[in-house]
């Protein structure tokens, strides 16, 4: 990471030490952390997967058509590094893809057949473009989960792709924040530069708790899913 980033985040750091918020869990047990990055990959994808290769911590990419058609190396990159991959649609174009009763399907199946072809995987797991609330239809939701295909939602919002109002000290805030409230944290960040130069006190905090990083299709949690809560 850029030096001058480190300066940055210096005091953020300092914050966090002297917050009181370590959680005392009961012997033996540990929380685990479900990192997941939507609109994947882009041009801070490579940053994001040293940061986590560092910290020795996997995250879920939700992936993009339009996004792996231009960097299929990258989606192999994230797979040959063992994080996890999740459906994000063709294009996150909303008026597109919430259209019709079947064109959140359409979309799934589209990024699900490319990835197949560059892979040889099978991916189910999805999120769709703002999440499953406001904008998905109980018909819309129907035809995904018939396709097969397992929405995950999050419960922590790092807030990181508001744009350039918000700041990394705020992002750090939202996300520690978030994962000492919940349980079973399911954090949403993107793969931006804010996000990138965030992710680093994000894994060191995660670290210092004692807590682990897991993959969201290993969760043993119902999944979180605004629709059908
Ligand atoms: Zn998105």
């Amino acid at each position: 990471m850029n030096k001058k980033y480190y300066y940055l985040l210096l005091p953020c750091l300092l914050l966090l030490f002297y917050v009181p918020v370590r959680h005392v869990l009961a012997d033996g047990q540990t929380k685990t952390v479900y990192i997941t990055f939507d609109d994947c990959p882009t041009g801070y994808t490579e940053e994001i997967l040293n940061t986590l290769k560092e910290h020795n911590a996997v995250a879920t990419f939700f992936i993009l058509k339009v996004y792996s058609d231009e960097r299929p190396d990258v989606v192999e990159k994230i797979i040959a590094e063992g994080h996890g991959i999740g459906l994000h649609g063709v294009g996150h174009k909303k008026e597109q893809f919430y259209q019709t009763e079947f064109s959140p399907l359409w979309e799934m199946d589209e990024v699900r057949v490319s990835l197949f072809q560059l892979t040889g995987q099978e991916f189910y797991l999805a999120r769709t473009p703002f999440g499953s609330m406001p904008s998905l239809s109980r018909n819309q939701y129907k035809r995904l989960q018939n396709g097969g295909y397992i929405l995950w939602d999050w419960n922590v919002d790092t807030a990181d792709a508001i744009g350039a109002s918000v700041s990394t000290e705020k992002i750090i805030r939202r996300t520690v924040t978030g994962i000492v409230r919940e349980e079973t944290p399911v954090i949403l960040m993107h793969n931006m530069r804010a996000s990138a130069i965030a992710l680093p006190a994000i894994l060191d905090f995660i670290d210092r708790q004692g807590y682990e990083t897991g993959l969201l299709s290993e969760c043993p949690k119902k999944p979180i899913c605004f629709i059908d809560p």
